[in-house]
């Protein structure tokens, strides 16, 4: 027995594994969802981009902005002892997406439709559905001015809940955040009700009063509903192209077919948010029941130094998605077990095994090979545990005469011996 104490994963940071007793540590649901982001993705004429996890910390204080919970404490930053600078783990994908999209010039005359899949960090308090390793897939169109693409956007995240059967257990909320004028208007007045209430705001309200005070009306403490519920609306500060901006919005997802709640008090997190922003929520995971958020971020393109460029977005968190899924019990089929298990003892088998498991993966099958040498007892056994359809059992006799004896694990069918290619019709046949 090893004297060494055995080291862990980070808190908050999971291994995602062949198996496990639930959906997201489970890698079979991660590749089947997976599979189907790229279908959606490309179905919508959306294009992959990759980007490093680590960055200069300033590209998120600037496009995030410095009063976000997110900046303020969620980040992993540290001093890359090389050269002093600053770095930081990606906290979401956006900010990377338009400083590569800089850097390489694509949007010259031309827009960008994107989306992004992988691995974000925030240190944050670990609950169900709140990670410090979590997964987000989304999707950026960078020099649409909208509305239409802010719709399209909509139309694709719920094309995605179609997908995966999910569209009957979320609801979309909506809003419109207006331009920086009309929220500069809108702020001074949020203050001075917020000062008169001073008396009853939360130790978070209170410290985002003067910097952020928007996001004080997206407070969840029960005790300051009413008082944000009645707060000055932003709405009523709308300049006639916002306004309109937000209403064809609207009407293009009548349109669409696609329900909707209007949510005056949703504002995002994120400050280079304006104009239409979004949440799809759910009631099935408690308190962390945003799947995904999003809206159009104009400014954000000529804060990271690029030309004025109008853009939108959203991004979705993975792991809430497949609690989800595994909560609708929609997720038992994505695990596929093995077409073929071939079993193999003695004299010339475990080369006559490699050699069929490849001619049988050429003709398209799934084939798991038993390795080593175990009595074909044991190996039928764990022919039979693997889930696989069928079996190949080779002995020394099928050596020999180089032919393969072929058994059907799930259902009555004669045991046959056969050349590779009769197996391999007779195989299709059981199917
Ligand atoms: P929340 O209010 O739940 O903290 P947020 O506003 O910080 O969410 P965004 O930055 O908009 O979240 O990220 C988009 C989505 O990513 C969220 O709606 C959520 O589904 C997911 N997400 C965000 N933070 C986490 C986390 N720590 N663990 C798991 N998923 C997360
Ligand atoms: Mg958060």
């Amino acid at each position: 027995m090893s004297t060494h104490k055995k080291i862990q994963a980070i808190k908050g940071m999971k291994d995602i594994l062949p198996e496990a007793n639930n959906a997201i540590e489970q890698s079979d649901f991660w590749m089947a969802f997976e599979q189907v982001i790229r279908k959606w993705s490309q179905s919508f004429g959306y294009r992959n981009i990759r980007t490093p996890v680590l960055e200069n910390t300033g590209l998120f204080v600037r496009s995030i902005g410095d009063a976000t919970d997110i900046v303020e404490k969620e980040m992993y930053t540290f001093i890359d002892s090389l050269n002093g600078d600053s770095l930081s783990l990606r906290p979401e994908g956006t900010a990377s997406c338009v400083r590569a999209v800089l850097e390489h010039n694509l949007l010259y005359n031309n827009p960008q439709r994107l989306w992004y899949i992988g691995p974000m960090f925030r240190h944050e308090n670990t609950q169900k559905g709140r990670y410090r390793q979590f997964h987000q897939v989304g999707a950026e169109a960078l020099g649409f001015k909208g509305p239409d693409v802010d719709a399209e956007l909509i139309a694709m995240s719920y094309d995605l809940w179609c997908r995966l059967g999910l569209a009957d257990c979320v609801s979309l909320q909506v809003n419109t955040l207006g331009q920086k004028e009309e929220r500069q208007a809108h702020r001074a007045a949020l203050i001075t009700y917020l000062e008169q209430h001073q008396d009853i705001l939360d130790e978070d309200a209170k410290r985002r009063l003067y910097t952020n005070p928007l996001r004080v009306l997206d407070t969840k403490n029960p005790a300051l509903q009413e008082m944000a519920e009645n707060a000055p609306k932003l709405r009523e500060y709308l300049q006639e192209d916002s306004l309109a901006h937000y209403q064809t919005f609207l009407s293009m997802l009548d349109g669409l077919g696609i329900p909707y709640i209007e949510n005056h008090r949703l504002v995002r997190g994120l400050d280079y948010y304006n104009l239409s922003v979004f949440e799809w929520v759910t009631t099935d995971l408690g308190a962390q029941g945003t799947i995904c958020a999003g809206g159009r971020y104009d400014g954000l393109i000529e804060e990271l130094g690029g030309k004025p460029t109008p853009a939108a977005g959203f991004a979705m968190g993975i792991e809430r998605i497949l609690l989800l899924l595994e909560q609708k019990g929609g997720l038992t089929d994505y695990i596929t077990p093995p077409d073929i298990y071939i079993i193999q003892q003695g004299e010339g088998a475990p080369l006559y095994a490699l050699q069929t498991a490849q001619q049988l993966r050429a003709a398209g099958f799934n084939v798991i090979q038993h390795a080593s040498t175990t009595s074909f007892k044991t190996q039928l056994r764990k022919a039979d545990e693997s889930g696989a359809r069928f079996a190949v059992i080779l002995g020394e006799n099928e050596v020999k005469d180089q032919l393969i004896t072929i058994k059907d694990l799930r259902q009555e069918h004669p045991q046959q011996t056969l050349n590779i290619n009769d197996s391999i019709n007779q195989f299709n046949i059981w199917k």
